[in-house]
């Protein structure tokens, strides 16, 4: 069962779980309380600021940038920007963070942390991602197949561009052989 985010990076779905056969949503009596608490909960997410950049700039809308990530549990979540998100990994990998995974207290533990003036050292990568863009969020209430922001794996990625390439002619005269016309 393969691991899709949907909209931010962070938070994991099963994709089965989530979607149908079809790649359409499925509704959220199908889903787990789990997968449903947090999906129901992405469309607010949107609209909210990182929080590190809130931290910092306030009510600077200019100054702020939009969550590209999203941790914690619903409702007590942690947004951050591509920058900010280097911090909160140094946090929760290096700096103690990890005592409160899966709990709600992560969210002001956090925001604790970084409001003290803690962020993560200048040779800190923090771990790599494939980008993916909020903006393309679909509102799980209004299921839409054509959205394609699922995060494939990377084996599938390859999957679907590795179309064979068909020559028509060599197909011509495999039809030919197999299905003789009524001409002969
Ligand atoms: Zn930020």
């Amino acid at each position: 069962m393969s691991k899709v985010s949907i909209g931010f990076r962070g938070w994991r779905f099963d994709e089965d779980e989530v979607f149908d056969e079809d790649g359409d949503y499925r509704s959220f009596e199908e889903m787990g309380d789990d997968a449903s608490a947090r999906l129901r909960r992405l469309p607010t997410l949107m609209d909210r600021p990182c929080d590190a950049c809130y931290l910092v700039h306030g009510e600077d809308y200019e100054a702020r940038n939009t969550p590209a990530a999203v941790y914690g549990e619903p409702r007590a979540e942690v947004l951050l920007c591509d920058a900010h998100e280097v911090d909160f990994y140094y946090w929760f990998l290096e700096d103690g963070g990890e005592q409160y995974r899966g709990t709600e207290e992560l969210q002001e533990a956090f925001r604790e942390w970084f409001a003290d003036g803690e962020r993560a050292p200048e040779w800190y990568d923090g771990p790599e991602h494939v980008a993916t863009d909020p903006a393309e969020t679909p509102d799980p209430d209004v299921p839409d197949p054509e959205i394609q922001n699922v995060e494939l794996p990377e084996d599938e990625q390859a999957g679907i561009d590795l179309r064979p390439e068909i020559d028509a002619d060599d197909l011509d005269v495999e039809l030919d052989a197999e299905y003789p016309t009524a001409d002969e």
